[in-house]
């Protein structure tokens, strides 16, 4: 199953914000640290339009929040390898191995930081339109459908932030709700009710997509979940945000602890129910937050870093 690379004290699944607050503070630790992601560093908040609410910070871009990420880990030394997917993790009585396509890396720990993916629709046309006008990423792909009409659907904090990005680069932007209030925070609600030009449809779903290969997407049928009238709308770019799945695969192949919702079980100091096994960020319960995420990514690091030396944080046995 691969080559044996180099040994690590602590290998990170997952480059999102939780990811690499975790390589961070481990590598600043003097810790040999790598981070494996089968997508890109920064995650899902890579693909947020506007980050407003992160401390610090008032207001910055998820590509940019995620290249600082990785400049910050890079500087104290940690190896960040990208769109490597990790297939399997075994874990032992005094190491854990991890496996790729072509590589075995070997180290004390793992950090399991690998985050969630886009939920999808499920209606005819989604699938065989997505990249020709079905989109999970409005600050990917907005800018190619400046002049057209689009769609955002989703409810929460993610459709309506979605939404107001795309409000000032696309000619016009309607969100179809499910439901007649919001699921988003006070603040974005206030945002895209009272001071945006984006049209809403409430208590309505999409229940088709249609277009063609070479055209992509042209319209969409929508129905009203209350009186059951559909109407189609030709708009030319769908933006599906209705929420997130858990990427729980390698922690239900090591036969961590998950919650109902299939998220990782871990206790106050991010640890999982195997010995050297940690998980944080939103693969963990949470809010969601990135704040959230890196805060828990810093406890995961040091918790590893004082369970595998011992003693407390300033060297008492
Ligand atoms: P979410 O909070 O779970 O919201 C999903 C939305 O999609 C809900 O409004 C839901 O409707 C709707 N929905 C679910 N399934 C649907 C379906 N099949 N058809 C139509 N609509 C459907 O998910 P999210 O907005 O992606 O956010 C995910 C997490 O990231 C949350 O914890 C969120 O707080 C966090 N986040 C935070 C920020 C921020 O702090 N600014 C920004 C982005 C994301 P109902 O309301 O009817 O259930």
């Amino acid at each position: 199953m691969g080559t044996d690379s180099s040994k690590y004290d602590m290998i990170i699944v997952g480059a999102g914000p939780a990811g690499m607050a975790t390589a961070i503070y481990a590598s600043r630790m003097g810790w040999n640290t790598i981070v494996l992601d089968k997508g890109a560093v920064g995650g899902l908040a890579a693909t947020t339009p506007i980050i407003e609410n992160y401390p610090g910070f008032s207001e910055i871009s998820g590509m940019e929040f995620a290249e600082r990420l990785r400049k910050q880990a890079e500087k104290f030394g940690a190896v960040i390898k990208e769109l490597i997917e990790v297939t399997d993790i075994t874990v032992g009585e005094s190491k854990v191995e991890v496996h790729t396509p072509s590589e075995k890396y070997t180290a004390k720990v793992i950090v399991l930081a690998t985050g969630t993916a886009h939920r999808h629709l499920g209606v005819p046309g989604e699938e065989e339109l997505e990249g020709k006008g079905v989109s999970y990423c409005a600050t990917c792909d907005g800018p190619l459908y400046g002049s057209r009409k689009v769609i955002v659907v989703g409810g929460g904090n993610s459709a309506v932030t979605e939404a107001l990005y795309l409000d000032k680069v696309v000619r016009e932007v309607s969100l179809i709700h499910r439901r007649d209030q919001l699921r988003a925070e006070e603040s974005l609600q206030k945002q895209i009710l009272e001071n945006s030009n984006v049209k809403m449809i409430w208590d309505s779903v999409v229940i088709e997509i249609s277009g063609d290969e070479m055209a992509g997407v042209k319209k969409v049928t929508i129905k009203n979940v209350k009186t059951g009238e559909e109407q189609q709308l030709r708009i030319k770019a769908v933006f599906v945000a209705i929420g997130i799945l858990p990427n729980n695969e390698l922690a239900k192949k090591i036969g961590v602890k998950l919650t109902v919702d299939g998220l990782i079980e871990v206790d106050s100091n991010q640890r999982t129910n195997i010995p050297r096994v940690y998980a944080c960020g939103d693969i963990t319960p949470g809010q969601g937050q990135i704040s959230v995420a890196v805060g828990e990514g810093t406890t995961a690091a040091i918790s590893a870093f004082l369970d595998m030396r011992g003693g407390d944080w300033y060297g008492n046995e």
